[in-house]
């Protein structure tokens, strides 16, 4: 039989009516001759309550308990969606984590999946269940105790079951009918994207477009997972919302595909430290155990042997970066005069597979700023994004400017 994986996000979850309207499309699939397993979240706003209990109950809590107590959301819906097929005369069955058993590492909040044994859903649709309802976001450490895959988990659940059941697709259905050019609250001429590849999806993602959790994209790009993200709210053919897929599925790209826009950046400056073989070492090995994420990074000009390096994190690591640097500074392994943090700053990225193959992209960009008289603090490039620091109140300036630029409301 041929299989689909279908992920129903928190909205579409929402309540038992909304869990009615997912099923009936899960109805439809089982009909076009598919078994399905469908991937659910817990119902929208219900993980923010459980997070919520558990910090009022103890601040510095027992991760383990943690996942205890979040991981339950999923259970709920797992089962109404079962329950709700069942009504349907749709033979479904409902399993959690454990149950498959989706194993995990011990990271308990973080965990990482390791394997997904098909053995026993296998044998279930082999006596004529047509639909496995898995609970998503979590599954079962080495340890033995539940975990979850942190926040947006479920896009990766259903990802890895996509890869370990070798489905034809993975079908997102989410609260938004596909990912789009740009954010669609900053330009109405945003426009919906028909096919984009993995790594495009990956730069946007990464850089704010909240559609799907990064790593589901990751995974979904090594094991060459079809996704398609699309709306459970509208009646749609099916060529509807967007597919992900392999750069070798999209015949022509144009050179820019996107712009994204993240306002969660700080600009951080190391000021007048020694311009000597080791000293990149010195602040960015520190950096990296202190787990900050660094993206761009520059070097400035030096003058008598000293200079200034400049780097990004997201804005609630700078205390971290602050504190590592101090520290290795006491230590007496790296000199430097003082760290100046910036969070008043966006990054601002063009995004495109088509510019490996196209030429004078940075420079539009760049031209594209200017015209609007917007300073640009930081530049950092690679093979499909070129991205920039702004102040942050030019975000929506810029992105509506480059949007224009780039002519991204045409197809
Ligand atoms: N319910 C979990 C969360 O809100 C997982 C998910 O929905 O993807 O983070
Ligand atoms: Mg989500």
């Amino acid at each position: 039989m041929p299989l689909l994986v279908m992920k129903f996000g928190g909205t579409s979850v929402a309540n038992t009516d909304r869990i009615r309207r997912a099923a009936k499309r899960v109805g439809r699939e089982v009909a076009n001759g598919y078994d399905v397993i469908v991937i659910v979240s817990a119902m929208s706003g219900e993980t923010n309550k459980l997070v919520g209990y558990v910090e009022e109950t103890s601040q510095l809590y027992d991760a383990r308990e943690y996942d205890a107590v979040v991981s339950s959301g999923e259970q709920v819906t797992a089962g109404l969606m079962a329950l709700t097929l069942q009504e349907m005369d749709v033979p479904a069955r409902s399993w959690q984590g454990w149950q498959v058993p989706l194993k995990t590492t011990n990271a308990h909040a973080a965990a990482r999946i390791v394997e997904i044994p098909t053995e026993n859903i296998m044998a279930k649709f082999g006596e004529g269940m047509k639909v496995a309802v898995v609970a998503g976001f979590q599954g079962i450490a080495p340890d033995g105790r539940v975990t979850t895959l942190g926040r947006g988990g479920s896009d990766t659940t259903a990802v890895a079951f996509a890869a370990a059941f070798e489905a034809e697709r993975c079908d997102i259905y989410t609260d938004v009918d596909g990912v789009y050019t740009t954010d669609p609250r900053i330009t109405s001429k945003a426009r919906k994207l028909e096919k984009v590849a993995f790594e495009e999806m990956l730069e946007l993602a990464s850089l704010g477009a909240k559609v799907l959790q990064t790593r589901s994209v990751e995974l979904a790009m090594r094991y060459n997972v079809r996704l398609r993200v699309l709306s459970s709210f509208e009646e749609q053919s099916d060529e509807a919302g967007t597919l992900i897929c392999a750069e070798e599925d999209i015949v022509e790209s144009k050179a820019v595909n996107g712009v994204a826009a993240s306002r969660e950046e700080a600009k951080m400056t190391v000021i007048s430290v020694a311009d000597r073989p080791g000293i990149a070492a010195a602040i960015f090995g520190p950096l990296s155990e202190a787990g900050v994420n660094v993206d761009m990074i520059v070097q400035n000009i030096s003058e008598e042997g000293r200079t200034d390096m400049t780097f990004s994190c997201p804005i609630n690591q700078v205390a971290r970066a602050e504190k590592a640097l101090n520290d290795v500074k006491e230590k007496g392994d790296l000199n430097f005069r003082e760290i100046v943090a910036d969070t008043d700053v966006a990054k601002i990225s063009v995004v495109g597979i088509g510019m490996r193959s196209q030429s004078g992209v940075a420079a539009k960009m760049f031209q594209t700023l200017r015209d609007e008289n917007i300073n640009i603090k930081v530049i950092a490039t690679s093979e499909i994004k070129i991205s920039v620091l702004v102040d942050r109140k030019y975000t929506e300036l810029a992105v509506q400017a480059l949007h224009d630029a780039f002519e991204l409301e045409k197809a």
